[in-house]
């Protein structure tokens, strides 16, 4: 989810980069889950996400549905995945000694907290969110490609842009149906972009896929491939 608010708000206004060093190690979140409960519908997935989520659990997304790991919601017109809290109002991957059993895979927002995410036009760079963990007052310097824990951290960084433009773009391709009396397709839309980067699988082919490179690796190909057709279609709707 896009947010428009000011950096002054949610953080103390500095921006960081992959090689920078910043505060917002949390020495391994030694007795706290805090930031996995009571989260609402806010733990927004992307693609990447999802398709960790399936090949770490082995399940379809259908499955993950049905098992109540994640839920639908409507995000800026879009029909998006978040993580579903329980009827304990806790992250259903937390386990019972509240550590995250889904750590190795688990989605991008869980992954750079307490950093978040601020966009420009030439890419993003990285901010510590103000007030978001208890260790607020604790947090130890840590290089930030260290901190975010990410594989094949250059084509991610790439996806996540190409990601961010896209959703960006379809924003306002449906504001501009929706005033030019095109309303209608808007669901059509929200459907697609569901089906095709959520519920379709990434793999390039049939083969068991038994290195975990592998099915990012494949991931990347064709989210890239898909991201451009899909703006093929959806740039012919008028
Ligand atoms: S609030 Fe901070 S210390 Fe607690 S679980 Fe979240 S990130 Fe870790
Ligand atoms: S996926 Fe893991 S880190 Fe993220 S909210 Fe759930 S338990 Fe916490």
């Amino acid at each position: 989810m896009l947010r428009e608010v000011t950096m002054e708000d949610i953080s103390d206004g500095r921006t960081y980069e992959l090689n920078d060093m910043v505060k917002c190690d949390t020495g391994d979140c030694k007795d706290c889950h805090k930031c996995c409960m009571g989260m609402g519908n806010s733990i927004i997935l992307d693609p990447i996400d999802i398709v960790r989520l399936k090949n770490t659990l082995g399940f379809s997304f259908e499955e993950l549905l049905k098992m109540n790991y994640i839920e639908l919601n409507m995000v800026d017109g879009l029909i998006l995945p978040n993580i579903k809290m329980n009827e304990s109002d806790m992250c259903s991957f937390l386990d019972e000694n509240g550590r995250c059993s889904v750590h190795k895979d688990r989605p991008g927002i869980c992954r750079i907290f307490p950093l978040g995410r601020v966009y420009d036009d030439k890419g993003f760079k990285y901010f510590v969110q103000k007030g978001e963990c208890i260790k607020e007052a604790n947090l130890i310097k840590i290089k930030v490609k260290k901190w975010i824990d990410t594989e094949q951290v250059s084509q991610n960084q790439e996806y996540i842009m190409r990601w961010h433009s896209f959703i960006r773009y379809i924003g306002d391709r449906m504001l501009k149906l929706r005033s030019s009396g095109r309303g209608e397709i808007l669901n059509d839309i929200a459907m697609y972009v569901l089906n095709e980067f959520y519920v379709k699988d990434f793999t390039l082919t049939d083969r068991v896929v038994e290195e975990k490179q592998d099915y990012i690796n494949d991931f990347y190909v064709v989210i890239f491939d898909r991201i451009d057709e899909a703006y093929k279609s959806i740039d012919t709707l008028n």
